[in-house]
């Protein structure tokens, strides 16, 4: 294990936009060792005047959407207008099957080689909540660190979503065009949590089919009702071969920002996002704390073993297990 740096030289390090060291910092993050965890947290709370004026954006779509070459494309668009933009990319499968569905092949080759481009695979964790935190605190730490653009690019069929949706400002999602539908996979509340639906690969003849199934998931949009921040999810059709659509698809992000900003809205969001952030922080810790305790782990066993062969009832064997974990 490389060494620690102290605190002032991870602080001063990413303040002053050193890659390396934001890396170091990121990997901190991501230990699960107590002092490290300790350091973290000092680490996040010294940067945190520095964050926030990003535009979070998360971007997600099943696998073979076309995520990481949009990415690609759309994140090339932003650096030649001389944004810097960081990419943190969560993938739930690698925790929960050691598999992994965003793929092993190098993504986003080109994009990793422009300066202004910071690409890492999101920390990976034992739960999706830790996952969660951890994203979050890298995505504060990149904004420290002078990224004007953090994109949340996650996977859509599972969990996570959510997840990235109470940690951005935009969620924009990915569908494809005529892929024989049921959402493709795509539950319908991820539809629902859509700030913008983008149609992908609408070139080499995809065109036609595209746009009717912009009208199709206009169609399904009207059905949900308004989120109260006065914006109207939008669905646009896209290509990161042609580029059609990558700058708008911008526009749209900063019409957003500039009516929630307007309104209040962004503002009361980003609010009501700490407040779930603490809440899921502290649901976190106390669970982590219960199952780590030597006590508990010491009778989990036995009584997971009654329950389970049911001579014991599991809300009494949950009883039992709370009064073990309180009881000392
Ligand atoms: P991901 O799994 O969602 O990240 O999808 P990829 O970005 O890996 O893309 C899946 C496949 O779709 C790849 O073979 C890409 O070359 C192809 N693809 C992605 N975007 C486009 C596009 O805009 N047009 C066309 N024609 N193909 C695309």
């Amino acid at each position: 294990m490389k060494k620690r740096l102290s605190l002032s030289e991870y602080t001063d390090g990413i303040i002053s936009g050193n890659r390396m060291i934001l890396s170091r910092a990121i990997t901190l993050i991501e230990s699960n060792l107590p002092s490290d965890k300790k350091l973290a947290q000092e680490v996040i709370e010294a940067v945190l005047p520095h964050t926030g004026k990003s535009v979070r954006l998360g971007i997600t779509g099943v696998p073979g959407v076309g995520k990481s070459t949009f990415i690609e494309a759309f994140g090339k668009y932003l650096t030649n207008q001389q944004k810097k933009i960081a990419v943190l990319a969560i993938d739930p499968s690698s925790q929960l099957t050691k598999g992994s569905i965003l793929g092993d092949k190098t993504r986003m080759e080109e994009l990793s080689r422009e300066p202004l481009a910071y690409i890492r695979p999101s920390p990976t964790g034992n739960s999706l909540g830790g996952v969660s935190h951890k994203t979050r605190e890298t995505m504060l730490l990149c904004e420290a660190a002078g990224f004007e653009v953090i994109i949340i690019e996650t996977v859509g069929v599972g969990q996570s979503e959510t997840y990235v949706h109470g940690m951005v400002d935009f969620f924009l999602l990915l569908m494809l065009a005529g892929a024989g539908d049921e959402l493709q996979g795509i539950k319908k509340g991820i539809m629902e949590m859509a700030d913008l639906i983008a149609i992908t690969k609408a070139d080499s003849g995809n065109e036609n089919q595209a746009k009717l199934a912009k009208i199709e998931y206009q169609n399904a949009l009207h059905l949900f009702p308004p989120d109260g921040t006065g914006w109207f999810p939008e669905v646009v059709t896209c290509s990161a071969t042609t580029l059609q659509g990558i700058a708008e698809i911008w526009e749209l992000v900063e019409k957003h920002r500039d009516l929630l900003s307007k309104s209040g809205k962004f503002a009361e969001n980003r609010q009501n996002q700490n407040l779930d952030w603490m809440n899921d922080f502290i649901k976190q810790t106390l669970e982590e704390n219960f199952y780590s305790n030597k006590n508990v782990s010491l009778k989990t066993r036995d009584i997971q073993k009654a329950v389970s062969e049911g001579t014991k009832h599991p809300i009494h064997a949950a009883y039992e297990l709370l009064e073990v974990f309180y009881k000392q």
